[in-house]
């Protein structure tokens, strides 16, 4: 694999592997010194055209234990105020000799983009409403950490699922795992066609019981450009997962940001069924994955479709 930019080009057995990878790398967290030596000399460069808490820091955390050298550039502050070009931007960046580019743009393809702009490999970190793949595959890991395995469960995903990368990743992949995935939201936010996506639409919470897994997504405000719900109250009055609608036994997830009393009331947020710090947490760990098997990890490790990878050399 040369470049991640969408879930589309994964298998199953990729997505294992992968994850199985993470499960190793776990373990350098709990160490004193979180720090391995597997991508020493190499030069990863985080491109943020968009906002991000959880996935620049994440991203940043994973080539930093990995050793590598990091450069995080944002858009803001930059020369792309004064008028310079993405492609500019990584023709100029490019100078530096990245190993790895991370990149975040409002743009759909974008990132397709830079991988063919740039010699470096590239990791789609959101390209506006299209993917965010290494979302996609967080979520699966923590699934798999909570639940051991995806196959047969009934995932919901609730909300704005128009305008939402994570949506189309996570349905990606949450079915090439083996879940039955249903989207869930008013017909003005879900997207005309995305069964083809492999997964049923609902308009209404009526059958939630039958989730295992309920993932609740924000409404993307900034990718909006008209009006897709009457009022946030009447939005949250019919799709709000809260205590009542939610049964215990469920698992709650949220990719993050949390508009609280919006898509979520705020006592399932800090509920034992969401798994939402979990999610955060993995982010490190299945990212360190993708920076590896991008850069260090072409030839290590087969593919295999149950039992964990053998650890990677780490020191
Ligand atoms: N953080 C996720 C994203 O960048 C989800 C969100 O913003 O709601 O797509």
């Amino acid at each position: 694999m040369r470049h991640l930019i969408s879930m589309e080009q994964l298998e199953r057995r990729d997505i294992e592997r992968i994850l199985d990878r993470a499960r190793s790398f776990a373990e350098v967290s709990e160490r004193e010194i979180k720090k391995v030596p597997a991508l020493r000399g190499r030069r990863v460069i985080n491109l943020f055209y968009e906002a991000s808490t959880r996935t620049r820091s994440s991203f940043e955390l994973a080539a930093k234990t990995l050793s590598a050298e990091v450069i995080n550039f944002a858009s803001s502050g930059s020369s792309v105020e004064k008028g310079e070009s993405l492609k500019d931007t990584v023709q100029t960046l490019s100078a530096y000799r990245p190993d790895l580019i991370v990149v975040r743009t409002p743009n759909v393809g974008a990132a397709d983009l830079v991988a063919r702009w740039s010699t470096a490999a590239v990791v789609n970190a959101g390209d506006g409403k299209h993917e965010h793949p290494t979302q996609a595959l967080l979520d699966v890991y923590t699934l798999r950490e909570r639940l051991r395995s995806l196959d047969g469960l009934s995932i919901w995903v609730v909300g704005d699922v128009m305008h939402s990368r994570v949506a189309r990743s996570n349905i990606m992949a949450f079915s090439k795992m083996g879940a039955r995935v249903t989207v869930c939201g008013p017909p003005t936010l879900i997207p005309r066609g995305v069964e083809a996506l492999g997964c049923a639409v609902e308009h209404t919470l009526d059958r939630l019981a039958d989730a295992d897994v309920v993932y609740a997504l924000r409404m993307q405000h900034e990718r909006m450009t008209g009006s897709f719900v009457p009022s946030l109250r009447e939005y949250a009055a019919c799709y709000q997962l809260n205590g009542q609608r939610l049964s215990p036994r469920q698992v709650l997830m949220h990719p993050g940001p949390v508009n609280r009393g919006v898509e979520l009331s705020a006592d399932v947020i800090e509920s034992p069924q969401a798994l939402i710090g979990q999610q955060v947490a993995a982010g490190v760990v299945v990212r360190m994955a993708v920076l590896y098997e991008l850069l260090a990890g072409r030839d290590v490790g087969t593919p295999r479709t149950s039992s964990p990878t053998p650890a990677p050399q780490l020191a």
